[in-house]
């Protein structure tokens, strides 16, 4: 399979050189060229954020040398920003890429790209209000993709898992695979399990976490995790175990953006 694309830089870099052919073709054409050439000026800061949540997701060991995160464009809403296939814990600036919401590079070009990709293109378009993506194999949620024991929120840090987290069970979309969201078709069955929920757990495989930001969902992979081990340890105990209510799950999911452990996070992850 080819799975190739050019850098975000390398775009952009491609974009000045035939930026004349753009504007004489947008003349023509109209409005989706003037999309496209309205794409290559993703904020900086947000492209900072995406390395930063990238490194984070590695230090807190969410991600290792798999696993990835989006974010959507913050200027064209039918494209996202993802790094090209490397180890999260190494993405830089000139790693991120640019792919339409059909998971294809905007601009073509030869980077190797995420084969599960379509994860993020089929969530972002059958939930317009998903900012941000977060793919993990998180060891600590696996075994409730695969026992029948719900995750239930344990503590108030995770109160968004009270709004629901249900569980992909890829046989149902294509019988025996690999496990992995390799198709567009595999990505929208995940999006439909995911339905509006905050996070899927897919069995034998990981998760997948969505967010209106990169520090909520960075935020939200952390706390998916952390209820996990507690509530491994919980049930471990024996005895009856008493989760946050539906009122108090829905009152705790509105803490939203983790913005002070946001903060923390960057500073440790960009050595700033
Ligand atoms: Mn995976």
């Amino acid at each position: 399979m080819n799975t190739k694309a050019s850098t975000y830089s390398g775009v952009a870099r491609r974009e000045f050189l035939v930026g004349g052919g753009v504007l004489l073709a947008g003349a023509l054409i109209g409005a989706a060229r003037n999309a496209r050439s309205e794409s290559m000026t993703a904020d900086p800061a947000l492209i900072e954020d995406l390395v930063a949540a990238n490194r984070i997701l590695a230090a807190l060991e969410i991600v290792d040398g798999y696993g990835h995160v989006s974010v959507r464009h913050d200027k064209n809403p039918d494209h996202y920003l993802i790094a090209r296939s490397i180890a999260p814990e190494s993405v830089g600036a000139k790693d991120i890429l640019e792919l339409d919401l059909d998971s294809k590079p905007v601009g073509g070009g030869d980077a190797k790209m995420y084969l599960e990709r379509f994860i993020h293109g089929e969530i972002y378009k059958a939930r317009p209000e998903v900012k941000a993506v977060v793919h993990n194999h998180s060891a600590a949620v696996i075994p409730f993709g695969v026992t029948g024991a719900a995750l239930r929120p344990i503590y108030h840090m995770a109160g968004f898992i009270g709004l629901g987290v249900p569980v992909f069970e890829i046989r149902d979309a294509a019988g025996d695979t690999d496990m992995l969201i390799r198709t567009p078709e595999l990505g929208a069955a995940l999006a439909r399990t995911l339905g509006d929920k905050p996070a899927a757990l897919m069995r034998g495989h990981g998760a997948v976490v969505v967010g209106d930001s990169l520090s909520q969902v960075v935020g939200r992979s952390y706390y998916l995790q952390m209820n996990a081990k507690l509530q491994a340890q919980a049930m471990a105990l024996g005895g009856e175990v008493t989760y946050l209510d539906t009122e108090e799950a829905r009152k705790t999911a509105g803490f939203g953006s983790y913005d002070r452990a946001w903060d923390l996070w960057k500073r440790r992850a960009m050595g700033k």
